[in-house]
């Protein structure tokens, strides 16, 4: 572990493995953030670092595979979720981009 290092669930990966210009969400996750945290849906969806990691294909939680919403190389850009969620929160909150379900692996 190191500065060059980014830790998630106990397990280390080197920074650069995870930093991908694809921004991937796990749609069911988001629409549960809207439903209980009582603020604009904009707001109240909260990004999970997990979603980075390169081989994480599916959310363990919902079985479902993890949408890309955007690519940008952009750092910052990349990172505004809420500006950029509020793009295709229609697309969340209607269910058009739901995937299959997905057997997730141990
Ligand atoms: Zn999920």
């Amino acid at each position: 572990m190191g500065p060059r290092s980014f830790a998630r669930n106990g397990q280390y990966f080197p920074r650069p493995v995870v930093r991908t210009p694809a921004t991937r969400i796990c749609l069911d996750c988001l629409r549960q953030d809207a439903r209980i945290s009582g603020l604009p849906h904009q707001i109240g969806m909260a990004f999970r670092s997990d979603w980075q990691v390169p081989f994480l294909r599916a959310c363990p939680r919902h079985n479902r595979a993890l949408v890309e919403v955007w690519t940008d190389s952009d750092r910052t850009r990349r990172h505004d979720f809420a500006t950029r969620i509020g793009l295709v929160m229609p697309q969340i909150m209607t269910g058009d981009l739901d995937t299959p379900a997905l057997p997730v692996s141990p």
